[in-house]
């Protein structure tokens, strides 16, 4: 059985209990996840099931653009302890810092407030030497020009990409993977099945981004882990691959790009 790793699932919000969740994924080959900080209030939720499931789960810790107004310097400074910690098993499950970026379709921060917040979270990936899992919506041109500003300095990748083509070549050329979600299942979703035939095999990831965006043909469902599993069907397809091309592939490409994984 192929397997593969859904690089972006919100654990602490799927509608089922996540437990039997990751059971059920585990039994049809989606034996790892990475489960996601949104704001300080759930970055307890997701370290304890890293702490519990890792390796089948690890986490990452960050503020998502929507919540920047909760972003402070005293957030990086609690992320930075728990990387730092002592404790084997609160340090060892954090792959990642994320999900951070920019969101102007929703706009729920200022979008002075959301750039800062993204520029000091890249800094301390930096300074943790950890990738970083970002959030993009209709802010192509500022997320180009921060993605080229730590050029060299951070690596990580664009989860749930929707942006265009353009975005896509310039995140690549500035050192950054690309993942892509059930949206790209979707009937509308021609020009990003267009974008996930451009991008390399060798940079390129599945998630869910669950509970959110269920791929067809369980689109309306609340999405679950186990779902990843369709969307990986969709990118072998239009990658001219076979699911055991692909999980060989995105197994490597997650290792490389999150080394702390243990898969
Ligand atoms: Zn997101
Ligand atoms: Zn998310």
């Amino acid at each position: 059985m192929p397997r593969f790793i859904d690089v972006h699932v919100h654990l602490n919000m799927l509608k089922t209990d996540p437990v039997e969740e990751l059971e059920r994924a585990r039994l049809a080959g989606v034996d790892r996840v990475i489960t996601i900080g949104t704001e300080p209030g759930d970055h307890e939720l997701v370290l304890d099931y890293a702490r519990r499931f890792f390796p089948q789960v690890a986490c990452t810790l960050g503020i998502h653009p929507h919540e920047a107004e909760l972003w402070n310097e005293g957030v990086n400074d609690w992320i930075r302890a728990q990387v730092q910690s002592t404790d084997l098993a609160t340090s060892r499950g954090i792959v990642a810092v994320g999900e951070i970026g920019l969101d102007y379709y929703y706009n729920k921060s200022p979008g002075e407030t959301q750039l800062h917040a993204f520029r000091r979270q890249m800094d301390l990936a930096e300074e943790l030497k950890l990738p970083v899992e970002i959030h993009t919506r209709d802010a192509e041109d500022d997320t180009a020009l921060i993605l080229s500003e730590y050029t060299g300095r951070v690596t990580g990748l664009l989860h749930c990409f929707t942006s265009s083509l353009d975005l896509a070549k310039k995140a690549l050329d500035y050192g950054f993977d690309i993942s892509i979600s059930g949206v790209a299942t979707f009937k509308n979703a021609e020009a990003l099945r267009d974008v996930v035939r451009f991008i390399p095999l060798d940079r390129l990831h599945v998630e869910t981004d669950a509970p959110f965006l269920a791929p067809v043909p369980q689109r309306g469902k609340s999405n679950v882990p186990l779902f990843v599993v369709h969307t990986a069907e969709l990118v072998a397809t239009l990658k001219g691959v076979s699911m055991e091309e692909l999980s060989r592939q995105t197994l490597a490409n997650a290792k490389r790009l999150f080394p702390k994984l243990e898969l």
